[in-house]
């Protein structure tokens, strides 16, 4: 059964069709708005983002009360880019009547709820350009004459309606996805801090008196302080395989690691010596932790200590090696790294900060992967534009917004580079619309309207199936 599907004239074409709409996606829409502003109605650039949250949202399970934010407000969603864009921070700070109070604080770093209505204040200024509630749940190849000239994304939405996108270039901007360690299944007790404040609204009811939390990032340690204070009867038990929680090298030399002319450089280098690089600069960003954060989490431990009653317990040198979860409770079994020795606890929950992974573009491209050329380690190869390199039958670009750690380095999953890496990308469809015109490459007459995306056919949907 082939599910590539021949040209239907009859659905609209958008120049790109973003997957996803966190900062990365939020960003480029943001470039695509003020490109189009200057650019005139000829060389105007249609873009459409889907969505499957119902509204924006970033990592809004981890929007814990009083965590700041890991990078400078300045490496916002616009300013490396365009310092004038209307869509910066300091604009959304002076719209919201706060720029004196936020410039009295001092603080290069806002609070994450800050930044997420910050974002959330820059969505909804390009909110005629995203469609929420729309999963894409597959990509296929529109083809002519032998050539891909174009790209169907089927979505569903999570009341059963399915359509379907045409765009000449996707830009796939996914983000990351949740990791448990191998055999670890989340349940109604085992938890992944990715939904961490979502599911603690169900213990307030009967609160907890023992909660596990696994690793020794970032999140482990925020969660650790989060759940201490919020529930004050509870004990809370931290086991990592480190001797401690290590800090973030967010040093100024070493934070040029996050700068433009670092990606170009990374891009360039031999492959030895970007694992090298990635090698020295892991702890600016991977199971680190805010020093600011260690030293509360050290106070309170310490206090306790003092007081005679220790609720939070530290479990270094440890691994977790069994989780049971019954009705009642879920019986953790820790192992000491350096004596084999077990201890058994029964805890209302284990919260498993165990990080994230890029979504995996091939799963969305189905057939199309084919086409995605790979390294000898089998990962896709990544342009410097952030275009996979494909096979010359396919006209359009399929851009990655994430997931290109191991071609650009380790700003790939980070706030960063958001701004600049938008404005790449747009720059890189501009000069090839204007290098190469494929069937649909003219933008639409001028003032034209057409619907942005179809019901698809029970035909068309016979093909896909
Ligand atoms: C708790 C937490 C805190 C962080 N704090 C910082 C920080 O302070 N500084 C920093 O630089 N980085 C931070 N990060 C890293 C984070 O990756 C970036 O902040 C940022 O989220 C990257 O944006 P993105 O748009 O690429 O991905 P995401 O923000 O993950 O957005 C991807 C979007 O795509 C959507 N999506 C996925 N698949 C589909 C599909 N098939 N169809 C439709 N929609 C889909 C998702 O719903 C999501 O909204 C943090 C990460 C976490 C988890």
């Amino acid at each position: 059964m082939t599910h590539t599907l021949q040209v239907d004239d009859a659905l609209p074409v958008h120049d790109l069709v973003g997957v996803g709409f966190g900062p990365s996606n939020l960003a480029l829409a943001i470039a695509i708005e003020e490109h189009n502003l200057r650019a005139g109605v000829e060389a105007e650039v249609s873009g459409l983002f889907l969505e499957r949250q119902p509204m924006f949202g970033w990592h809004r399970g981890m929007l814990i009360e009083d965590a700041t934010m890991q990078v400078s407000f300045l490496k916002d969603l616009v300013t490396l880019r365009n310092p004038a864009s209307e869509f910066g921070f300091l604009s959304y700070l002076h719209s919201k009547n706060r720029l004196l109070d936020f410039i009295n604080h001092k603080s290069l770093f806002p609070l994450r709820i800050e930044f997420h209505d910050y974002l959330e204040w820059a969505a909804a200024k390009v909110d005629d350009v995203v469609r929420y509630g729309q999963e894409v749940a597959a990509v296929r190849p529109v083809r002519r004459d032998g050539a891909v000239v174009a790209f169907d994304l089927m979505t569903a939405s999570p009341v059963g309606e399915q359509r379907v996108y045409r765009a000449r270039n996707l830009v796939l901007g996914m983000g990351l996805e949740p990791t448990l360690p191998p055999g670890v299944v989340a349940g109604t007790r085992v938890w992944h801090t990715h939904h961490l404040l979502r599911r603690v609204e169900d213990l307030a009811v009967a609160p907890p008196s023992r909660i596990v939390v696994v690793g020794a990032g970032q999140s482990a340690a925020e969660a650790v302080a989060f759940l201490h204070t919020r529930f004050p009867e509870a004990e809370v038990c931290a086991v990592f395989s480190r001797y401690g929680y290590s800090p973030a090298d967010d040093s100024s030399f070493a934070n040029r690691i996050f700068d433009p002319a670092a990606v170009n450089e990374y891009f360039l280098a031999p492959r030895a010596v970007k694992q090298m690089i990635l090698d020295y600069h892991r702890n600016t960003n991977y199971s680190v932790v805010d020093q600011e954060l260690i030293e509360d989490l050290y106070a309170r431990a310490y206090q306790e200590s003092v007081r005679g009653r220790q609720r939070l317990r530290l479990f270094n040198v440890c691994r977790v090696a069994e989780v049971v979860e019954n009705e009642t409770a879920v019986r953790t079994t820790i192992e000491r790294m350096t004596t084999g020795e077990r201890v058994e606890l029964d805890a209302d929950v284990v919260v498993y900060a165990t990080g994230y992974r890029p979504a995996d573009p091939a799963r969305l491209l189905g057939d199309l992967a084919g086409s995605c050329r790979r390294d000898d380690e089998g990962r896709l190869r990544v342009e410097r534009d952030y275009r996979l390199t494909t096979a010359g039958i396919l006209q359009g670009g399929i851009y990655l917004q994430g997931g290109t750690e191991h071609s650009h380095g380790l700003s790939s999953s980070l706030l960063s580079n958001t701004a600049v890496r938008a404005g790449e990308i747009l720059q890189s469809l501009v000069t090839r619309r204007r290098g190469r015109l494929g069937p649909w490459a003219q933008p639409s007459a001028p003032g034209a309207r057409v619907p942005e995306a179809a019901e698809p056919s029970p035909l068309l949907m016979q093909r896909l199936a």
